[in-house]
């Protein structure tokens, strides 16, 4: 199962060569000796929503980096706006950190345990000149901010003095002043070409309740202003974020450089994860959420950790797909048929098979006798010797595939038909006999016979079948609902599609993309599997069991199907 003609490394591959620009930098900061040759790096997800697949590769970055050096990945909550973010939050991330194989050991840190010291660090800017209370209402500062095209103009209250923007930074503190009165501003460069240096906001009023701090504080950092100093604190080497952050540098520079902070990190950017067929802004995901276009965050359509969990993704799938996608500097757009392709791929190798029917349709075996069932011994993975074996009851009634059957087959379908002899697998050889219908003309049943010389599948004679059909016996099997997933959007770029169209993201989902079907029969030691089990169904694909089955009454996601359309894409055969 070698992937050297996907175009995409395979996991070992990339990981032998070891080296793209980031390790590339890493590795050579080892050598010459930087911070004791001790590389820190942290995952700073902020805690507003579930993390999601793009994150995963931030952090197989992070965390993955940290491990081949020998150093530390820090957990980050970046946690400066009290409006969005909540402790439900902070404890998906900590779960979904943890499933995808990764440890922060006691490594967890928060932005708002730093709220005192930034806030000194912002006192040492106001005492050197190089921040300012600024008065101006939000409006006016975008207005003074200018354009790419034109440079911006200073506030009125940039000439304001030490003692005076200490005084009004101190009763800002002191909440005596409402949301939007004023802002801490850096004074660098209202004409500088990088819009991010003039004079960005360092500090604002929010008079909200924080997940962790309460009411302690109502002026809260901004990302640009807490997230170096976050890292100085924690002696973050090798900060690692994406490409929208490369105009933030000089800022993040700036603000390492004009404060006393212990440490000197540098940001390096990578390109983000985008998918297609896939939104992946939180915000977006939100909306989903809070729209009930999906079920939740763990909705199996969803491209959370907690969706790809639900939906029976492994951790190893998803960090083999990291790696294969590499670490890039300009963005581009990775088909989904590479996750599936790697899902699909780990569970090849590790999901025991098992029968299930969708749509059943009955057979009745004539000679078959009544009353009679005989159990038979069934590989569990053909690919994994060391899965063992298992029984699976056999009798006169069993359960085939509704499409497995065409009284009037076309030339190539070669699966069951009136007359037509085929294999049900690891059983017997079976012959359609007749076509039962009711009043309205629908099959409701077929009849048919089996042939007892060829049990486990084969004819002593040699005498060839075309086609093999799975199967469940009627009186054993365990009802079960299945869940078959589409694409959540019908469309491969929903977000280029929705801003040119001028469109809610939400008109561009597919109205099918789940197909709940009811009434499936699965094989008896399916009846009670674990929420989060995974089998391979076969010839429909692979399978989860969800957490709203009951015993007796199970549930599966379908996660994959068998056909990997990625591999014909790469030229794999
Ligand atoms: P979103 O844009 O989806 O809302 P975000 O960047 O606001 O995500 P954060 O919680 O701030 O979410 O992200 C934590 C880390 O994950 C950051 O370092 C960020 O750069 C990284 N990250 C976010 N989205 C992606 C992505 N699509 N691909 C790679 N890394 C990402
Ligand atoms: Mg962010």
């Amino acid at each position: 199962m070698s992937d050297v003609n996907t175009g995409v490394p395979a996991a070992d591959d990339a990981r032998d060569k070891s080296q793209d620009f980031i390790r590339d930098i890493v590795a050579a900061d080892v050598r010459a000796g930087l911070a004791g040759g001790t590389v820190v790096t942290r995952f700073p997800p902020e805690p507003n929503g579930y993390l999601h697949i793009g994150h995963a590769k931030a952090i197989c970055l992070d965390f993955g980096i940290a491990e081949e050096f020998g150093g530390y990945c820090n957990l980050r909550f970046d946690d400066t706006n009290p409006v969005k973010e909540d402790v439900e939050y902070v404890d998906s991330i900590k779960d979904d950190v943890r499933w995808l194989g990764f440890a922060w050991h006691d490594r967890e840190y928060y932005a708002s345990d730093y709220y005192e010291r930034l806030y000194h660090y912002a006192e040492q800017l106001i005492g050197k000149g190089l921040a300012y209370v600024d008065s101006l209402s939000a409006d006016a500062i975008r207005e003074h901010r200018g354009t790419l095209m034109s440079p911006g103009k200073d506030s009125p209250h940039r000439t304001r003095g030490i003692e005076e923007n200490l005084g009004l930074f101190r009763r800002m503190r002191a909440g005596e002043f409402p949301d939007g009165a004023h802002v801490l501003r850096a004074k660098i460069d209202m004409r500088s070409p990088n819009i991010t240096m003039r004079d960005p906001v360092l500090y604002r009023i929010r008079h909200a309740e924080h997940h962790r701090t309460g009411r302690a504080w109502c002026i809260y950092p901004m990302y640009d202003f807490a997230h170096p100093l976050s890292d100085a604190i924690e002696g973050v080497t090798h900060s690692l974020c994406t490409l929208e952050y490369v105009d933030h540098r000089p800022l993040y520079d700036w603000v390492i450089a004009h404060t006393d902070t212990p440490g000197r990190p540098r940001q390096y950017e990578f390109a983000r994860l985008n998918l297609s067929y896939t939104v992946m802004s939180k915000r977006k995901l939100l909306q989903l959420v809070e729209q009930k276009h999906v079920s939740g965050w763990d909705d199996p359509r969803m491209p959370t950790i907690t969706g790809l969990r639900r939906r029976g993704y492994t951790p190893a799938s998803i960090r083999d797909f990291c790696a294969r996608v590499g670490v890039a500097k300009k963005e581009n757009v990775i088909d989904v048929g590479l996750l599936e392709h790697c899902v699909r791929e780990d569970l090849n190798r590790r999901a025991p098979r098992a029968m299930a029917v969708l749509r059943p349709l009955k057979l009745v075996l004539a000679n078959y006798p009544e009353g009679q069932s005989e159990d038979m011994n069934v590989v569990n993975n053909a690919a994994d010797p060391s899965a063992g074996t298992r029984k699976v009851p056999f009798s006169r009634e069993i359960y085939i595939e509704r499409d497995d059957f065409l009284e009037d087959p076309p030339k190539k379908f070669f699966r069951l038909a009136p007359g037509r002899e085929v294999r049900l697998r690891n059983a017997y050889l079976v012959t359609c006999t007749e076509v039962i219908k009711n009043a309205a003309g629908e099959i409701v049943e077929l009849r048919g016979t089996y042939d007892p010389a060829t049990r486990g599948g084969d004819a002593p004679d040699g005498r060839k079948v075309k086609a093999t059909l799975h199967w469940v016996s009627a009186a054993h099997a365990a009802d079960a609902e299945v869940r078959l997933y589409d694409r959540l959007f019908t469309t491969e770029d929903p977000d280029g599609l929705a801003a040119k169209s001028a469109v809610d993201i939400t008109t561009l989902l597919n109205p099918a993309s789940l197909e709940a079907l009811g009434g499936c029969k699965v094989e008896p030691m399916l009846a009670a599997a674990a929420p989060g089990s995974r089998y391979q169904f076969e010839r429909l694909g692979y399978f989860a069991a969800d957490p709203d089955g009951k015993a007796g009454a199970p549930v599966f996601n379908r996660t994959v199907s068998l056909k990997d359309t990625w591999a014909r894409v790469a030229g794999q055969t």
